[in-house]
């Protein structure tokens, strides 16, 4: 009899048990790694065999690429899902999983390093006809230099790490007399965090919105768009509601921007999921960056489109099965995500601990994506997201009405959610008129 394939995920909570079910539907064997304080995550007691990688620090576990290769020896895994955070974005981590045999579920190394790099990424999107945000991106010597090279850009920019990522290493300066500390201090803390000092400077945009293009590549020059994403509902910088498609937008405009990310990821024989990031802002679309894995967001696109992508990843990498055409693909309906995260809902600050009592959301087209259930410890050591409530309907509205029953259904008793402050952007004003943009939660409903 012919063996099933294994796939081992590298990863933990929401994604883990989303790889998990995807691969499981599709007859695979599945291995999955934890840290000592997540010996008790749901997925591992589904998975076939789950090897502990080390302690509860990211850096000695889930971060910790030696281990995780052994696990997948010891486990016998033809192919590693990274899935998102931790090592999904790590060119030298793909390139030792090519090394040691193993299959990255993901793009080439060296696309993810092109991407990884923003200053890379945005000249390479220049050479291929994207549009970017105006602004700079050699070096920069003194302080002379760099007042004239703003001056010519205009007030506000924004300082940007070249290796940053998760909203992290950015500053805005409003004008000359920040502009110089801003810059220093920008590349310290670059380096400090991601090791590389680079940085670049960007117009900053006062209200754009955040629209990005989920795209599929067969790794051999073909690509198709999944349509767009509106994830403007941010705080920090980090999306707290999403939704697809991306609702008043020029239709041509659209089509330009999905047009330009396929043909950008035919050229660079794009394998896999992956997102090409914009803000719109007065009907021009700007790149920002690209995104080379899946995102917590994928699951909107599904829904509208009816395609599983996380199943698509695994079918093409350990199949080699790729059965995208556009003309295929169409949007059905509108969808929303509400991420839940473990955290007080007025301050912000993350809220570990056990939850005591949990109650999903159901229904028609309601969907709960979560490893948590009675008696979960959430774990003070990784990021605060528990949970997304995804719902779709014929229409934004009826969306958004499906959301508010959802939410009111969810219970989780025992630790602080931020259940509440999607319950009041769900009666905001704003919100509803799709009259919002990056900064809006901060300016206007949180204050
Ligand atoms: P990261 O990789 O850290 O997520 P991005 O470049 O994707 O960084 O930007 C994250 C968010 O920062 C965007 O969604 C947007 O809200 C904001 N942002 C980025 N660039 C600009 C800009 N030029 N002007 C205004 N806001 C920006």
């Amino acid at each position: 009899m012919k063996q099933s394939k294994k796939i081992l995920i590298a990863n933990r909570g929401v994604i883990a048990i989303r790889a998990l079910r995807a691969a499981r539907e599709l007859g695979y064997s599945v291995a999955s790694v934890y840290s000592t304080i997540d010996r008790d995550q749901k997925h591992l007691k589904l998975s076939d065999e789950a090897i502990c990688i080390g302690p509860p620090e990211t850096k000695d576990s889930y971060l910790n690429e030696a281990a995780i290769i052994s696990a997948a020896e010891l486990s016998g895994a033809d192919a590693i899902y990274p899935g998102f955070g931790f090592l999904a974005e790590n060119a030298s981590f793909a390139e030792k999983c090519r090394e040691s045999g193993f299959k990255f579920i993901g793009p080439d190394p060296e696309v993810i390093a092109i991407m990884g790099d923003k200053i890379k990424a945005k000249e390479l999107a220049k050479s291929l006809n994207i549009p970017v945000v105006p602004g700079y991106e050699g070096e920069i010597y003194n302080e002379n230099e760099a007042i004239k090279i703003v001056e010519e850009i205009g007030y506000p920019v924004i300082i940007k790490a070249s290796a940053g990522g998760g909203g992290r290493g950015m500053r805005v300066v409003n004008s000359s007399d920040e502009l110089w500390q801003s810059i220093q201090s920008a590349q310290n803390e670059a380096e400090l965090a991601f090791g590389d000092g680079k940085i670049f400077i960007e117009k900053y945009l006062k209200k754009p919105r955040h629209i990005e293009v989920q795209i599929f590549g067969n790794g051999k020059g073909e690509a198709v768009h999944l349509f767009t994403r509106d994830c403007s509902l941010q705080r920090k910088y980090q999306k707290i509601i999403e939704e697809a498609p991306a609702l008043n937008i020029d239709n041509q405009k659209l089509e330009e921007i999905q047009n330009l990310s396929v043909e950008a990821c035919k050229k660079l024989n794009y394998e896999g999921a992956g997102t090409i990031e914009f803000l719109y802002e007065n009907d021009d679309f700007y790149f920002i960056e690209m995104n080379t894995r899946i995102q917590v967001e994928h699951t909107v696109t599904e829904m509208i489109t009816g395609v599983d992508l996380v199943q698509a990843q695994l079918l093409l990498a350990l199949e080699n099965k790729y059965n995208f055409k556009q003309e295929d693909l169409k949007v059905n309906g509108h969808a929303m995500q509400c991420r839940i995260n473990a955290e007080d809902p007025e301050t912000f600050v993350p809220s570990p601990g056990r939850i005591d009592r949990v109650h999903r959301p159901g229904g028609y087209h309601v969907r709960f994506e979560s490893q948590i259930y009675s008696g979960y410890q959430v774990p003070a050591n990784y990021d605060s997201l528990i949970a997304e409530v995804i719902v779709k309907d014929k229409d934004r509205d009826r969306v958004i009405n499906k959301m508010r029953v959802a939410l009111q259904e969810l219970v989780v008793e025992g630790i602080k959610t931020n259940q509440n402050l999607h319950q009041r952007i769900l009666e905001d004003k704003g919100f509803l008129n799709l009259d919002y943009y990056i900064k809006y939660l901060e300016e206007k409903i949180i204050k």
